[in-house]
């Protein structure tokens, strides 16, 4: 068992809104510093916080890959979806609430009574009653859900999680209707995720910054070009050939995880989509699985993308690229999937399940024009037809391909949702406005 503190560079940043001074420090607590939406928004948010006059510290947890387990079963309940280990019984109780109890016992060694916490995600509900009855003033943010409270999945996975449930001063929720029933209204807290534009991850790049970043990856070739600012290692591709000149890009990214269904894109693209596009290549960039402690499915995942990959005729391989990127260099990782997000002619999101995408708000951000399941929290974020195209079943590979193929070949389509797109982002979806809600939960908090 371990407690970290994810140290991070300060963030020059005079022009966030004001911050009220409350003389407390704020804990943010999770269970990695790398991979996923709750580090991307944390490590955009403790140093802005911190910049802002609001001292703020980042904790992450270790735990042991039992604990892991028990806590990637959770996260995937509390989607909906079907559980292959069964119900939850003794034995995941047992391991939840004695690792919990552990870190928590760790976690009070960095906390002092007044301060501020928030939680994240089910992996670190469990420290909430601790931490309360040492006078630490908790909030809880879950960044997944389920608006289906009738599926079993989720019942059982509230009820599981309910005797941590009224430790919590607040739980923020990223979409109305992922609140569990029995929760005191005052509880409930909506905040919807954000980005930041100007991070490297979302910023305008100069004119060739992008193609030279994929140079220097390997993903394509221009030998009229430089080398990119990219250093080497910063991502693995696995591919016959870089992309052609003028090839179409599909794009997706996202962790290894069953939700993401990498799988379902590339089965899509290479039974669908690639006999009748010839220009269209698919090229699915996700983490390099080790970097992400606390998702134990991602190597198995990976695999099972790569013996897919493997397994395709000759001439579809060779329009099918595979990107890890290493998380352990955050600007790189940041300035390829931004690299990526702005090449790509489209950019999918085929989830399963999914709480709030991160993936797609950089998508709109970029103006791109994104095809997305409608699942989770993505109607929440864009409009069918008017900011993106969403598909209606998420396992539907021939809806999916139907409206990739329907924007690779409709340039103006894609301006005109890309361009709607980003609109929306602007006004919705940005860190400014998410940096208020947090500081608003703050002063809850402390009231
Ligand atoms: N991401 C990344 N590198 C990768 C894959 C994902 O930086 O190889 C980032 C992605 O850009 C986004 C976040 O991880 O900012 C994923 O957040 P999202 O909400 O889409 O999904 P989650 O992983 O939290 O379920």
């Amino acid at each position: 068992m371990s407690v970290s503190l994810v140290d991070l560079p300060p963030a020059p940043r005079p022009s966030e809104p004001a911050a009220p001074p409350h003389g407390r420090t704020v804990w943010h607590i999770n269970t990695t510093a790398h991979g996923g939406g709750v580090a991307e928004l944390l490590r955009r948010a403790v140093p802005s916080h911190n910049a802002a006059g609001v001292p703020t510290k980042w904790l992450a947890l270790g735990g042991d890959a039992e604990f892991f387990a028990v806590t990637k079963r959770l996260h995937h309940r509390l989607h909906g979806y079907r559980d292959p280990h069964g119900a939850l019984g003794g034995d995941e109780r047992r391991i939840y609430a004695a690792t919990t109890r552990q870190l928590g016992a760790e976690v009070l060694g960095h906390l002092a009574p007044g301060d501020l916490c928030v939680l994240h995600d089910p992996q670190s509900l469990g420290l909430a009653p601790a931490l309360s009855a040492a006078g630490v003033r908790v909030a809880w943010r879950c960044h997944i859900g389920s608006t289906d409270h009738a599926s079993p999945e989720v019942r059982e996975t509230w009820e599981f999680l309910r005797p941590y449930l009224d430790a919590p001063l607040r739980c923020v929720f990223s979409v109305d209707g992922y609140a569990p029933p029995g929760l005191r209204p005052e509880q409930c807290v909506l905040i919807p995720p954000s980005i930041d534009p100007a991070a490297a991850k979302n910023r305008a790049l100069a004119p060739d910054e992008g193609a030279a970043a994929l140079r220097a990856i390997g993903l394509e070739t221009d030998p009229a070009g430089g080398p990119g600012p990219v250093r080497a290692g910063t991502a693995t591709v696995l591919q016959d050939a870089p992309l052609p000149p003028g090839a179409e890009v599909v794009l997706q990214v996202s962790r290894w995880d069953p939700l993401k269904d990498m799988e379902g894109v590339l089965a899509a693209f290479a039974e669908r989509i690639a006999p009748r596009r010839a220009a269209a290549h698919l090229v699915l960039a996700g983490p390099e699985p080790l970097d992400i402690p606390d998702d134990p499915e991602g190597a198995e995942i990976f695999a099972r993308v790569h013996d897919a990959w493997l397994a395709l005729p000759a001439p579809v391989r060779a329009r099918v690229h595979l990107v890890k990127l290493t998380l352990k260099d955050t600007e790189g990782n940041a300035l390829l999937v931004n690299a990526l997000q702005r090449r790509a002619d489209v950019i999918a999101q085929k989830s399963l399940r999914e709480g709030f995408g991160l993936t797609v708000t950089e998508a709109m951000w970029k103006g791109a024009a994104v095809v997305a399941s409608r699942v989770g929290g993505i109607p929440s974020q864009l409009r069918h037809e008017r900011e993106g195209l969403l598909v209606a079943d998420a396992r539907d590979g021939g809806e999916f391909a139907e409206q990739v193929l329907r924007l690779l070949a409709d340039e103006g389509l894609r301006r005109r949702l890309g361009d709607a797109a980003h609109r929306r982002c602007a006004e919705l979806f940005l860190a400014e406005r998410e940096l208020a809600d947090h500081y608003r939960l703050y002063q809850e908090l402390r009231a």
